[in-house]
């Protein structure tokens, strides 16, 4: 998902984003006076705070409680806020396809992560975590049982 569009998500919902240095964090949500405000540390990478973004919008749309001020910090939540953020800027469908197109070029696992963050503007270590997560997704079964066969109709053992 493009930053454009993850901003508009926070207009959508109301949500002010406050872009500022932060000194011991990479971003947090809060609620004053009935308002809900997302700071995002300025001088963390365009990609950490694209995350931070992402993974603020989870707290608020999974565990923010409306008149109640809270901070997430709770593994649990974490987890959730993480795990939606990877779902927001790392989609399981797209990534299968774009991690198969790479196939007919000859780029090792690491190159392939390299390339793919780029291009979903994420780091190299949460696309690293995502194709791991997606190759346990049952449907990559598939994704590589056609990458094998492909394989071996190039290598000429197709059934005839
Ligand atoms: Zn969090």
């Amino acid at each position: 998902m493009k930053t454009e569009k993850l901003l508009d998500l926070f207009a959508r919902n109301g949500i002010k984003v406050i872009f500022r240095p932060l000194r011991y964090s990479s971003g947090g949500l809060l609620q004053h006076g009935g308002n809900w405000y997302c700071l995002v540390s300025s001088t963390d990478s365009f990609v950490r705070q694209r995350w931070t973004l992402a993974h603020e919008l989870g707290h608020y749309l999974l565990h923010a409680r409306s008149g109640v001020c809270s901070l997430f910090d709770e593994p649990t939540q974490e987890r959730e806020a993480n795990k939606y953020a990877a779902e927001l800027l790392i989609p399981v469908d797209q990534v299968i396809a774009c991690w198969e197109a790479l196939n007919i070029y000859p780029y090792n696992k690491e190159e392939k992560i390299k390339i793919l963050a780029k291009e979903f503007e994420v780091s190299a270590q949460a696309m690293e975590i995502r194709i791991k997560e997606v190759n346990n997704v049952p449907s990559s079964h598939l994704v590589n049982c056609i990458c094998h066969n492909l394989c071996l109709d190039r290598a000429g053992y197709r059934a005839r």
